[in-house]
């Protein structure tokens, strides 16, 4: 065969296999569901967190405002579309790595290869399932917990954040902290671990994670 006619075979293939393991609509919405689950449950306990150290009883059945709810099922409906699509191509591009060794191993024939390729992938996607499904709900959370410590902080900030008589928290000796205190020393992030900032200046911290495997979250602490 011709280097053409084995492109054309390969991308045909390629589309004939993927097919099968690509995403449903229904997989992607179940999947948006369960990230604004992780975020929302990560949100309201960060936010309780942060209450408690300024010596705020959050309530048993508090809501985060409309406004930040909509915020979190933007992001997960985004953060479930861009997985997606990453799962896509690198379906793919694992598909085709696979049919070129397997035309280097076969003389430049194909042939038997559609079906090699199918278990190829069924093992390719198990295994990536559950590395994948960490990672991210490992971010998705700490992504909704850094939220929760904003509203929180906003609250303080904007004076609506009140003690059990309805007065304003005091939040003097309030500061932000980036924790833990270490990391890798290249990165954003050793810029900020361990440090500790004012309230004021919240906005203009980075938002937590900063990047996929990120360790590190804001935390309101009462500087002594
Ligand atoms: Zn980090």
């Amino acid at each position: 065969m011709s280097d053409s006619q084995n492109a054309r075979e390969r991308d045909a293939i390629i589309a004939g296999v993927t097919v099968a393991f690509l995403l449903r609509e229904s997989e992607i919405s179940q999947m948006v569901a369960a990230i604004l689950a992780a975020r929302m449950a990560a949100l309201t306990a960060s936010y309780t967190d942060a209450a408690a150290t300024m010596g705020v009883d959050v309530p048993d059945d508090w809501e985060p405002p409309d406004e930040l709810v909509s915020r979190m099922r933007s992001a997960s409906e985004r953060n479930a579309k861009s997985i997606a699509e990453t799962y896509r191509s690198d379906l793919e591009a694992t598909a085709l790595a696979f049919l070129l060794a397997w035309e280097g191993q076969h003389g430049g024939s194909l042939d038997g290869a559609r079906d090699a390729l199918r278990e190829h992938l069924a093992d390719w996607c198990a295994t990536r399932a559950a590395w994948k499904a960490s990672q991210v709900s490992q971010y998705e959370t700490a992504s909704g917990s850094d939220s929760g410590t904003e509203q929180f902080i906003q609250e303080l900030l904007d004076g609506t954040a009140t003690d059990s008589n309805g007065d304003p928290i005091d939040s003097t000796g309030a500061v932000v902290a980036v924790l833990p205190d270490y990391s890798s020393p290249d990165g954003i992030c050793s810029d900020y671990a361990g440090e500790t900032f004012p309230l004021a200046d919240y906005d203009l911290l980075p938002d937590y994670p900063v990047h996929l495997n990120c360790i590190h979250e804001k935390t309101i602490i009462l500087a002594s």
